[in-house]
């Protein structure tokens, strides 16, 4: 019979790691899985995070780095797999992963996001030739060449602003003539003298040979077409759930036993309390359906998602 433990945590970004932490201090006996060898999530391509209290100006690699020699700290078992399926009928949760199986009395799903997808022409044939969906992994590649970054969040807006500081020439290009992003991004952004600003446009198209050569705008106000020549286009439009592994409904009268409500994005339904629709799973960081995806509500996530299990361990004995 496989080791049945108290709780465990499926995914180990800031969410995860910090669950693993306040559920170790808590005594119980957890189990971290998680997918990459180290822990951080998204954090580990963030250059420089500057709105985590009291650690100004860290990298998310520090930051990871950080957190995850505190979950260490406090001995937690962790396992690196890649997790395929829940099964949460019953009182024993299930996560199989394609190294083995694993059981809990508790689950807490913090699996994250991922970066979304324009699905415009080129982007998939050209993707890893030019095409790029993080700008601090890639950006290295474009020095002193010319590249668009395509959305107006506060991704997009990092992302152009790190680029900016070795690439000739970035192109911000948004669907509207207003950005998303933290104000104090904006400030930044506009006192670049090598980014350039292209409003109220989409991108039709990205093309090349074997590499980039130019990306193809369409503006949403007048219709016009624009070819932008550019060696690099770095993707920021926003994240999709990391949940394929998770079956659910996103209306709640068709949910069957052992599903989990999803909201219409994809996200797991979850309160601040982080509870699911099933009694032992709950579901914290940017997983969770919520409207403030930072490091911060991650962790808060995390604390309160332990807060939550720990109430339900005991009141099933
Ligand atoms: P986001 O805030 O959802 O922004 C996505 C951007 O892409 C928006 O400007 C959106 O345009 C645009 N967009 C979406 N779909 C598009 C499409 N098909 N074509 C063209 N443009 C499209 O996503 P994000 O910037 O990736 O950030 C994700 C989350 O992480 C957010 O909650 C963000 O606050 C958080 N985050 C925070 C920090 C920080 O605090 N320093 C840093 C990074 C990320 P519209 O504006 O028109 O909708």
């Amino acid at each position: 019979m496989s080791e049945l433990y108290d709780l465990i945590i499926a995914g180990a970004g800031p969410a995860g790691m910090t669950a693993a932490i306040y559920a170790r201090r808590a005594e119980l006996k957890v189990l971290l899985i998680e997918k990459n060898y180290m822990g951080g999530g998204q954090i580990i391509n963030t250059y420089e995070i500057d709105n985590y209290p009291g650690l100004p100006g860290l990298s998310g690699m520090e930051l990871a780095t950080k957190m995850s020699e505190h979950v260490d700290k406090y001995g937690t078992e962790r396992v690196q797999a890649d997790i395929t399926g829940l099964e949460l009928t019953g009182d024993i949760k299930k996560v199989n992963t394609e190294q083995g199986s694993y059981e809990g009395k508790a689950v807490i799903l913090t699996t994250g996001n991922s970066p979304g997808r324009l699905n415009v022409k080129g982007e998939e044939e050209l993707a890893g030739m030019g095409v790029s969906y993080c700008a601090t992994c890639d950006g290295a590649f474009f020095k002193n060449r010319t590249v668009a970054v395509i959305g107006g969040g506060d991704v997009a807006v990092e992302d152009a602003i790190f680029l900016a500081r070795g690439c000739k020439k970035v192109y911000i290009i948004h669907r509207r003539d207003e950005l998303r992003a933290a104000k104090t991004l904006q400030t930044a952004l506009f006192a670049c003298d090598n980014i350039e600003p292209v409003w109220n446009s989409v991108v039709k198209e990205i093309a090349g040979g074997d590499m980039v050569e130019k990306v193809i705008v369409t503006n949403v106000k007048d219709g016009t077409e624009t070819e932008l020549l550019v060696n690099g286009v770095f993707i920021a439009v926003g994240n999709v759930p990391n949940s394929s592994y998770i079956i659910g409904k996103k209306n709640r009268d068709e949910l069957k036993e052992g599903e989990l409500l999803l909201d219409e994005k994809g996200y797991v339904v979850a309160g601040e309390d982080c509870a699911t629709s099933i009694p032992g799973v709950f579901a914290a960081g940017d997983l969770r359906s919520k409207p403030l995806r930072q490091v911060v509500t991650a962790v808060s996530d995390g604390a309160n998602a332990v807060y939550s299990a720990e109430k339900y361990l005991v009141s099933l004995s």
